[in-house]
């Protein structure tokens, strides 16, 4: 019988690496409040997706990527070079102690500094990566890797440990994160959700990620609920 398993999007090789829209890393100044980092925007919200959903959350959305995915929701490629000292004044009027550094990629940026300063103000750090650039141990205190090989082949995953494996499923086997899933605590599986796409298109995607999360023990469905409510 044919395999009607929906494929629901073509695999396609594109270009990596954009390096204009790379960032450039800046040497740590003396005073580490005066480092600055590329930030495309930071928000007050509640995390929608993954393990933390429902539970609010700071977004620090830094500016560049090493990758280019063609269902890439995030604009990352304007940015304004701000100072620690900033980030951390924007903050304060958030009654709120976890951060999530996501992008872009934040792993781009040197994030040691940072991760000194915040932790000891109370604050725990999450992060958001693609994986392809291995994060210092123990600057981080909720590590996230969305892998984007089934787009990129060639990219290797060099962040092979954290907390939670989120995964976007577009139709790809599960076979292909077996030596990746050891390495996590946490594995989910995410339907690709285009806003531009008709509610027909994005349910066809849920469906067929929620029957593969019933036929594979050991993932769990993630859902972008933020994009339902429509909030950032
Ligand atoms: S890795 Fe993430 S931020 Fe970078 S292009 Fe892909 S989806 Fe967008």
């Amino acid at each position: 019988m044919e395999d009607e398993t929906p494929r629901l999007i073509a695999l396609p090789l594109v270009p990596i690496i954009d390096e204009s829209i790379i960032p450039d890393k800046v040497p740590v100044p003396n005073d580490p409040l005066d480092q600055q980092f590329p930030i495309v925007e930071m928000f007050y919200s509640v995390q929608g997706e993954g393990y933390h959903t429902g539970i609010p959350s700071i977004f620090i959305r830094f500016g560049g990527c090493n990758l280019a995915c063609e269902w890439c929701d995030t604009s990352f490629d304007e940015w304004e070079n701000m100072t620690l000292r900033r980030i951390i004044r924007e903050m304060a009027p958030w009654d709120c102690n976890r951060i999530v550094l996501t992008g872009g990629e934040p792993a781009l940026q040197d994030l040691t500094t940072l991760s000194k300063i915040l932790r000891p103000m109370g604050y725990e750090l999450a992060i958001e990566t693609n994986g392809t650039i291995e994060i210092p141990q123990d600057i981080i205190d909720w590590i996230c890797v969305s892998p984007k090989d089934q787009l990129y082949s060639s990219v290797k995953i060099r962040q092979r440990m954290g907390d939670e494996l989120k995964v976007v499923w577009v139709g790809q086997t599960l076979d292909m994160y077996d030596e990746l899933v050891d390495g996590f605590t946490h594995h989910f599986l995410q339907p690709c959700y285009d806003e531009n796409k008709d509610v027909g298109w994005n349910g066809k995607n849920f469906l067929s990620t929620f029957d593969m999360v019933r036929n594979n023990p050991g993932w769990n469905l993630s859902l972008q609920t933020h994009k339902w409510m429509g909030v950032d």
